[in-house]
């Protein structure tokens, strides 16, 4: 391991290369400053924004009638009234301008007859959300973003940089960050006059996940870490109809949601009967069901032992003829085709999986966290969905986020004259990433990372119980126990991609965050939106505030919950 660090100096350092990160980049950039970008993985291609399928929602209005107000409307309607009204407002008036933007930088929104083209979601009230084309929206958004930063010399981007801790300057305001190169376990110090978090989400905490593996939450330990507060953090988005089975290579597990905007399709369950009207919404083969009631009807159907074969729900377009279908998915067909899926013929089988986080970071409409210093954009910032975001809302978030982010940032590195970080200042993150602890051979960090997730899904997922949280907070303190405090290293005598190494830096974040998740959601006695509480079923006026999560002295503090509710 070298044991001196790479040490770089900048005036914006962007962590995550996402849709927020990029945007925040070529923003801060617009306002003269220089930019360091950096991602774990490849540059625009870590994280959830290049594998986002399906539709962006914004109030255009170009082929009904629309505005801003009305997806605001319907944003806060959805958030079960806890959305943190500034950042929705902001998410909802600023996407179109976003949206035109990168129309202007050649994404290729689809269009008909000349004007960009929208189709409908649950939630939203009309049409509204527009699209490159079904399956192909978040790689087209990633690479325009990729390509407006490649002419942009003042923008430098470096992959395969994992931020580990971000670090204050000697006046106390966020001053950079440490991390390490994972192609050769060289450490890093970035100095940087303003700091903006763009690491998205935390769904790879759970086993049945929509994630990559760069989304484990990262951003939301840093900042807790940091000292600063996340809200929200129980409130975790399963997407309903995630690909169950039959095997499925070479497709997206959230892929059928497109198909089912554009043609239905029936939900049945384990005995073929049309179940949603029970849980308050006939859906009759259309697609009306929003994320959350949708999810806890699968899971109702399961829990009353009227599940699909493998622990779900079945999705049928056998009512389609192959010429619809074809017409619908096009090549997709062939590629269910070398999957042995016959949609003519045969259902297959979906079920509930992790797909979003409501909760994070707290950001005021300038994109401010509490620490000074730092900004945040994208997933990784709480509050503009509420309880329960709206299909479609993610991406505007992370680029409207994002431009506001990139704009405060490169403010604020005008009002510093110079940032030095000193060695002392980072030198216990620097320690971490340059600990050469002896080997351990029997921490299995795989191992470890799978029963975190095991216990997440079975005990913190969409359907929660006093009794079910307080084991998953046993089980992650056991797990704690377990990793210790210093990294092993498991590559003798080579630091290139020692892989190990990084899933203990992994689980080092996800279970401070699975933590957070786990404890904001016992202490939240009531269900609302995708916290359901199978002991407290009703949703509660006073619960109508958002719980916020700092850490101190090690342990996780909640603060805002009306006393009576914490103390019980
Ligand atoms: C499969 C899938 C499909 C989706 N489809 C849609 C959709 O159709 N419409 C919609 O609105 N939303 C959709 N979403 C949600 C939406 O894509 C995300 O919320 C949004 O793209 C997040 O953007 P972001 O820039 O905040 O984060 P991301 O795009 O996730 O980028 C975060 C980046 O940070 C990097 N990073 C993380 N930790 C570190 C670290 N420690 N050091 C350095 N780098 C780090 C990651 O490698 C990654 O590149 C989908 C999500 C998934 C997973």
């Amino acid at each position: 391991m070298p044991s001196e660090p790479i040490a770089l100096e900048t005036d914006v350092l962007v962590i995550g290369s996402g849709a927020a990160g990029m945007y925040a980049a070529i923003e801060a950039a617009r306002g003269d400053a220089r930019v360091f970008l950096v991602d774990r993985s490849l540059i625009g291609r870590g994280g959830a924004t290049v594998m986002a399928q399906m539709t962006v929602a914004v109030a255009l209005g170009e082929e009904v009638p629309d505005a801003p107000r009305h997806h605001y409307d319907d944003t806060i309607a959805a958030g079960r009234e806890l959305c943190d009204e500034r950042l929705t407002e902001l998410l909802c008036n600023e996407a179109p301008a976003c949206i035109r933007e990168l129309d202007g930088w050649g994404v290729g929104w689809a269009r008909k007859d000349g004007h960009i083209t929208a189709t409908t979601a649950p939630g939203h009230d009309r049409a509204r959300c527009v699209y490159v084309d079904f399956i192909n929206t978040g790689p087209a958004v990633s690479k325009t973003l990729r390509t407006v930063m490649a002419r942009n010399k003042d923008i430098h981007k470096a992959g395969d940089i994992c931020i580990t801790d971000l670090v204050a300057g000697c006046d106390g305001e966020i001053a950079g960050a440490v991390g390490w190169h994972v192609g050769n376990g060289a450490p890093v110090r970035i100095a940087a006059k303003a700091t903006v978090l763009a690491t998205g989400g935390l769904t790879r905490i759970y086993r049945r996940n929509s994630a990559s593996l760069n989304m484990g939450g990262d951003g939301y330990a840093l900042a807790l870490r940091a000292g600063a507060s996340l809200i929200d953090m129980e409130f975790v988005q399963f997407f309903p109809i995630g690909h169950l089975a039959p095997r499925l290579v070479g497709m997206d597990p959230i892929m059928w949601d497109p198909f089912r905007y554009k043609l239905g399709g029936r939900l049945l369950n384990g005995r073929m009967e049309e179940f949603t009207s029970r849980y308050g919404s006939d859906e009759d083969g259309k697609y009306v069901l929003p994320r959350d009631l949708a999810t806890y009807a699968i899971l109702q159907e399961v829990e009353a032992g009227r599940g699909s074969p493998h622990g779900g729900a079945y999705l049928s377009f056998e009512h389609c003829s192959a010429t619809a279908l074809r017409a619908a998915f096009g090549p997709v067909i062939d590629r269910l085709a070398a999957n042995n899926i016959d949609l003519t013929r045969m259902p297959i089988e979906v079920a509930p999986i992790a797909h979003y986080h409501m909760g994070g970071v707290i950001a005021n409409a300038q994109m401010r966290t509490e620490l000074a210093g730092l900004f945040a954009a994208g997933e990784v910032v709480g509050g503009a969905n509420g309880a329960n975001r709206l299909s479609g809302n993610a991406i505007s978030e992370a680029l409207v986020f994002g431009r506001r982010a990139g704009r405060s940032a490169a403010a604020h590195a005008k009002t510093i004259g110079r940032r030095d970080l000193r060695p002392q200042d980072a030198r216990a993150a620097l320690d971490l990433v340059s600990d050469g602890a002896a080997a351990r051979r029997d921490l299995n960090t795989a191992a470890m990372i799978a029963r975190l997730q095991a216990v997440m899904a079975d005990e913190v997922g969409p359907f929660r119980t006093a009794a079910k949280l307080n084991r998953a907070l046993g089980e992650i303190a056991a797990l704690a126990g377990e990793m210790g405090t210093r990294p092993p290293r498991f590559a003798a005598g080579d630091d290139g991609f020692d892989l190990q190494r990084l899933e203990w830096f992994d689980l080092r974040n996800m279970l401070i965050v699975a933590r957070a998740v786990a404890q904001s959601a016992l202490a939240r006695t009531e269900s609302r939106g995708a916290h359901q509480r199978e002991d407290f079923p009703q949703t509660a006026p006073a619960w109508r505030q958002h719980q916020r999560v700092r850490l101190a002295d090690g342990a996780l503090q909640l603060t805002g919950a009306p006393a009576t509710a914490l103390a019980s």
